[in-house]
């Protein structure tokens, strides 16, 4: 089968020779994925349709199909159906892999500790950079979370949501969208449902903490806003551990 060797071709993406026993199928799905990383694509670039790349890779339109069926189930690619359509790389929607990430987190079974000291770096950091960086539409979102969990402090459930959306609204005013995505997918394996360990007086500390750190985000306190949130975090760590240990089996 021929096979068209990168280097030759001036095309932005094109196939290396055979390297190893993969699949062709694979490799072409390598390679669109290497040239993403490596900027010769990039987002709205149009690949073509499932015909021009059987063309290009020299296999059959099964295994362009496959390719494509792959790069669509990664979200490299979106595919139009129909005249004028074809494949394009995607624009990405981190969010959306953040979920991702969340079920493969739960299915390796990790632990609420390895979560909750990887959602503290991340806090943190984001803290620090939304005093730095928050805009008045971001501090106006964050003021009226406090609102939002005043409203609904004696509802466990629904100041659990709340307090979820401040975390995500205060990594979204740091402006780096890395951190966010993490917190999404940390947020969807760590964040309780039913928050057991929330009584009267946790729910107002949380909320004394929460204004306080809205207001050294204001202030551009980033050293502040980073102090405040790692003792925070630390708090959550120590409650979310504690309700993991008594849910664990008693033996003897
Ligand atoms: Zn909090």
């Amino acid at each position: 089968m021929a096979v068209i060797p990168f280097r030759k071709q001036p095309d932005p993406w094109s196939f290396e020779p055979v390297r190893s026993s993969a699949t062709l199928s694979s490799r072409i799905v390598d390679e669109v994925r290497e040239a993403l990383f490596d900027k010769r694509l990039k987002a709205g670039d149009f690949l073509g349709t499932e015909k021009d790349l059987a063309e290009r890779a020299g296999a059959s339109r099964i295994v362009a199909r496959d390719a494509l069926r792959t790069l669509q189930a990664l979200g490299v690619v979106e595919i139009k159906v129909g005249s004028g359509g074809g494949a394009r790389i995607a624009g990405g929607n981190p969010a959306l892999f953040a979920e991702a990430l969340a079920v493969q987190l739960t299915l390796a079974g990790i632990s609420v500790r390895e979560m909750m000291d990887a959602q503290r770096a991340i806090e943190i950091t984001a803290a620090e950079l939304a005093a730095e960086n928050a805009t008045p539409e971001d501090l106006l979102k964050l003021r009226d979370l406090l609102a939002e969990h005043e409203a609904t402090i004696d509802d466990s459930a629904a100041y659990t949501r709340s307090c979820m959306r401040f975390h995500l609204a205060v990594a979204e005013a740091s402006h780096n969208r890395v951190l966010v995505a993490q917190l999404l997918s940390l947020q969807h394996v760590s964040w309780p449902a039913q928050n057991r360990t929330l009584t009267d007086p946790v729910a107002r500390h949380i909320l004394e903490v929460h204004r306080q750190l809205v207001d050294v985000i204001e202030s551009r306190d980033a050293a502040a806003a980073r102090r405040l949130m790692d003792d925070h975090v630390r708090m959550i760590r120590a409650r979310r551990v504690s309700e993991d240990q008594a849910d664990a089996p008693h033996c003897c």
